[in-house]
């Protein structure tokens, strides 16, 4: 670098010539290679409050907080402040052979002050990080018990639990399995609660039961003596915001607790407040003994993830059985738990959990519930700040579109035209904007999907 004030991250580039280079060299994640050498990546350069432009300057609402993460919303002062001067204390230190630094100590305590039935927490650089290190915990939790044959670990179809190979393995997306070939051995996986897609031919209430109890049969089918644990999102996320009837997880708690098998509910996007309350667990006054975060933790500002663990399983592993033979370089990054200290700082100082619950997520939900006129929506569900609209090809008969019609993919593009960030989960369109959405930017969320849907709705006739 000639000037050595020159500090900024990046030369300035017209759109073309940074569609031109990513193209070249830039290999994205979950990205269709095919799809985008056609038209080029949008280029997203700058971002404030709920708000993201492009390097073009077109304004766009993220609907969907980034990936599920920027809770906070963007530009916050606190949190880079907050890393600047924690960047220079002491940029790096690891937490292994018997280390730890001020900030990775402090988190973890004020982490279990907030879900106090958990003792400690295993930190690590990503939610996927996080359920391999769940993998982990459970097996060594199993030997250190004398069970070393409870192995089986059930999770469900269409469930997301990150891209390492536990988390993929974790997962219930077929299409990811079978790019993979082989899976890590001993999981397994029963139906998902998603009642619209499922179980409309009984009463949600029911559905939910009936979900919950293949936890059982399976249980019995494998053999009690060789499940070690049961792995949810408290609601699916990926999957399509599936929010499971009432019914569903006071019966999976009923049964983890008959069978003695470890709960883990996977919090990477529910965790920090989404569904209203601290964690999806608490949403749904279930009891988990193991808890992996992640995103929310720092509202993406830097990578960071974790694993809350219980009593019952902490003082397994932290009793006299030695080494747990596992860590990251970055596993409690004094600058990313610095990051993550700002940001609970603002959800607390704003209130804005109980924000969710009180006032912006029912006007959310309410707003949302307008879209359930439009007559390609055959249903909108939510919760809190989550948020689906499926459409359908027949309203009465909730009949689905011929998947090669892409009509999913449709919408997201009209959005993203019209300044609109929803996510497309096949023809499910999904939100989960910033906990800092003013009620007029819901307004101008319901408004513009609106739009869209009926530029959709064009486009197909
Ligand atoms: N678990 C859940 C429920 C998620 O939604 C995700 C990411 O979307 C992950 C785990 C993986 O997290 P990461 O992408 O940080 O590895």
């Amino acid at each position: 670098m000639n000037n050595p004030m020159n500090t900024a991250a990046h030369p300035e580039r017209t759109r073309e010539e940074w569609q031109h280079l990513d193209r070249q060299h830039h290999l994205h994640p979950f990205t269709d290679f095919k799809e985008l050498a056609g038209k080029g990546s949008r280029i997203i350069s700058r971002a404030e409050g709920a708000y993201v432009w492009d390097v073009d300057g077109h304004q766009i609402l993220d609907g969907m907080a980034g990936l599920w993460c920027v809770n906070v919303g963007y530009g916050r002062k606190e949190i880079a402040d907050a890393v600047y001067t924690q960047m220079q204390q002491l940029p790096y230190y690891n937490n292994f052979f018997q280390t730890a630094h001020p900030p990775a100590i402090e988190l973890a305590r004020q982490l279990t002050e907030l879900a106090p039935r958990f003792k400690q927490v295993f930190f690590t650089g990503s939610g996927s990080e996080a359920n391999d290190t769940v993998l982990r915990m459970i097996w060594r939790y199993w030997q250190l018990q004398d069970q070393p044959q409870r192995r089986v670990v059930i999770s469900r179809k269409n469930a997301y639990h990150g891209s390492t190979l536990g988390g993929a393995s974790l997962g219930g997306f077929g299409v990811v399995h079978e790019q993979m070939g082989t899976l890590i051995p001993d999981i397994v996986h029963i139906n998902q609660p998603y009642w619209y897609g499922e179980g409309q031919d009984m009463s949600p209430e029911e559905f939910g039961l009936l979900r919950a109890r293949e936890l059982r049969d399976t249980i019995e089918e494998i053999g009690a003596d060789k499940v070690a644990a049961f792995i949810g999102e408290p609601i699916q996320g990926a999957g399509g915001v599936i929010i499971p009837p009432a019914t569903y997880w006071p019966e999976i708690q009923k049964i983890c607790d008959e069978y003695g098998i470890l709960l883990v509910t996977d919090e990477v996007i529910c965790g920090f407040g989404r569904t209203g309350e601290w964690f999806g667990a608490d949403y749904f006054g279930v009891k988990p003994d193991l808890m992996p975060v992640a995103k929310g933790i720092t509202s993406g500002y830097i990578p960071l993830g974790g694993v809350m663990v219980s009593e019952r399983v902490s003082d397994v592993l932290m009793g006299d059985a030695g080494e747990f033979y596992h860590g990251f370089t970055y596993s409690g990054h004094p600058v990313a738990c610095a990051a993550a200290l700002a940001n609970l700082a603002i959800l607390r100082q704003e209130h804005l959990v109980t924000r969710i619950r009180d006032d912006i997520g029912p006007y959310l939900q309410q707003q949302l519930r307008t879209l359930q006129a439009h007559p390609l929506v055959g249903e909108v569900r939510g919760l809190g700040l989550f948020g689906a609209i499926e459409l359908v090809a027949d309203k009465a008969s909730h009949r689905r579109f011929d998947s090669k019609q892409g009509v999913g993919m449709r919408c997201r593009e009209h959005c993203f035209q019209n300044g609109l960030i929803m996510r497309a989960v096949s023809d499910t369109m999904i939100i989960a904007p910033p906990f800092i959405l003013s009620h007029a930017q819901v307004d101008e969320l319901v408004s513009k999907a609106w739009k869209c849907l009926d530029l959709t709705a064009r486009s197909i006739a």
